[in-house]
């Protein structure tokens, strides 16, 4: 048997991993890679108990399994589930995985223990670990909304901000499909179609994706344009790809955008009309060959000192609305009684209001308000402006003042057309302005509803719009006593 012997320990000494044979718990044959490994010389592991190469603590737990072992021995790794350590002769410790096999030979009964150092796996899965910690980090800490769809079509990953713009916990975006999670819709709010999923491109490209003109519909039934960019990601170890999306959310260039049409249309109509009609007057007068009789010398004045007024009337809005803007505080506040406010308003907007019924309804007990009196007319003023501006002539218009609480409620209405639903809010952003129905042929800038409400906000009361029972508009403002 001397050769098989020979042959045996060949083998043993061509294992790469540390090897040990143990009998009754004494190491009886132990390989070169097991004497290196441990720190040992040649042959002193020999007689040893297999305890030494344990950590101390680990040691009288170690003889009752070994024994249970010995009762029972069967091929297995060693410590399911436990993180095992080895100790080295100079008492330094690293990770192992043992496996251990039963063999018989001439009536010994010998355990082979096979012992792999897993220090190096364990530092990468460590590393592993802090990597996938940093990018989910990164990831959270990003303000755009970042996922990752395999190529199932299932959400793999979301940040903090992804499940913060769908409206949803991140519990129930992972391991979802994707078109369950995110709800995109064309700018007509057509929902899109599986295939028009931009994961489906992207797992096809080797170049990041972007589309512009998608809309988000969250849970709560909100709408937010954004641009989407997604790119194509390869696993270099399984070759499986996924769909790295970032979702911009783009409403405040959106709103930009908007507000510059706005401002456009603005300039081009409101800057524009004016001028022209001031240029063709002022060069009809002009006109030698032609003699105008004073009437109408008069009346072409008129025109221009109405233009002149117009432009100025923009001019001023725009400083205001700068001013309202910028939050300094620009009131002049004193104590003035709400009757004497409405009555001079009324008075700056009697060029308006000729055509129009106006009554007041001002209780004469009210206290006095503390407000900058001229900024209050002005919003006044500027409402029933509005009030005449935009419903037939002849109609009535009502000016109220009332008290509620702790403030002083003032009302100005009309039995006008109304503002539609949809525009309730937006009337007050700057430069908006109905364009359908007969409002949108009216001279005006779109900023008098916004600078009222600046206004009256700088007082520290609400300014807001009601419909008017039977039809019409009621446009209430509270000031705080
Ligand atoms: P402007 O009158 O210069 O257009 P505003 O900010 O004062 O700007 O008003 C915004 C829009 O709200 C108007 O263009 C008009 O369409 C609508 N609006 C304001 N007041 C009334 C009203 N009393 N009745 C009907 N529509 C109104």
């Amino acid at each position: 048997m001397a050769a098989a012997e020979t042959n045996f320990k060949e083998l043993l000494e061509a294992m790469p991993d540390p090897v040990v044979i143990v009998e009754d718990g004494q190491i009886v044959l132990a390989n070169r890679e097991a004497e290196k490994k441990f720190g040992y010389s040649h042959d002193a592991l020999l007689g040893q108990p297999i305890e030494v190469l344990l950590p101390e603590r680990f040691r009288t737990v170690h003889v009752g399994h070994r024994q249970g072992y010995e009762r029972n021995p069967h091929t297995r790794p060693m410590g399911i589930g436990l993180e095992l350590f080895a100790r080295r002769r100079d008492g330094t410790e690293f990770p192992v995985e043992i496996s251990l096999s039963p063999s018989e030979s001439d009536g010994h009964k010998l355990v082979i223990s096979i012992i792999r150092d897993i220090s190096d796996r364990k530092r990468l899965e460590r590393e592993k670990d802090e990597l996938l910690a940093t990018v989910t980090h990164v990831l959270d800490g990003m303000t755009e909304p970042v996922f990752v769809v395999n190529p199932q079509g299932d959400v793999t990953r979301a940040n903090d901000a992804a499940a913060r713009m769908i409206g949803r916990p991140r519990e129930e975006i992972l391991g979802r499909p994707a078109r369950e999670v995110f709800h995109w819709e064309d700018a007509g709010g057509r929902l899109l179609d599986d295939d028009e999923y931009l994961y489906h491109e992207t797992f096809g490209s080797v170049e990041p994706l972007s589309v512009s003109g998608r809309y988000l519909r969250r849970l709560d039934g909100e709408r937010i344009p954004v641009v989407i960019s997604s790119a194509p990601v390869t696993d270099p170890e399984q070759g499986i790809r996924m769909a790295v999306q970032v979702v911009r959310d783009v409403t405040r260039e959106r709103e930009a955008e908007e507000l510059k049409d706005r401002i456009i249309s603005l300039v081009s109509h409101e800057l524009r009309t004016p001028i022209g009609h001031i240029k063709g007057f002022a060069s009809s007068l002009l006109e030698e060959d032609v003699t105008w009789d004073a009437e109408t010398q008069h009346d072409f004045i008129v025109e221009i000192d109405h233009e002149a007024d117009r432009l100025a009337t923009l001019v001023a809005d725009l400083l205001d609305m700068s001013k309202i803007e910028s939050g300094k505080d620009f009131l002049e506040i004193a104590h003035h009684s709400p009757l004497a406010i409405v009555e001079s308003a009324l008075r700056a907007a009697e060029r308006f209001t000729r055509e129009h019924e106006v009554k007041v309804d001002v209780d004469p007990a009210l206290p006095d308000v503390p407000a900058d009196a001229s900024q209050l007319e002005r919003v006044i003023c500027n409402l029933v402006e509005n009030a005449a501006k935009y419903t037939e002539p002849n109609t009535e218009i009502r000016v109220q003042a009332r008290r509620g609480g702790d403030a002083v409620e003032f009302s100005v209405s009309d039995h006008g057309p109304g503002i539609p639903l949809e525009y309730r809010d937006r009337i007050f952003e700057r430069f908006f302005r109905i364009k359908t129905g007969n409002g949108g042929r009216k001279p005006g800038t779109g900023l008098g509803l916004p600078i009222c409400r600046g206004i009256v906000e700088a007082h520290g009361g609400k300014l807001w719009y009601e419909s008017n029972g039977g039809g019409g508009s009621v446009f209430r403002f509270t000031i705080p006593l």
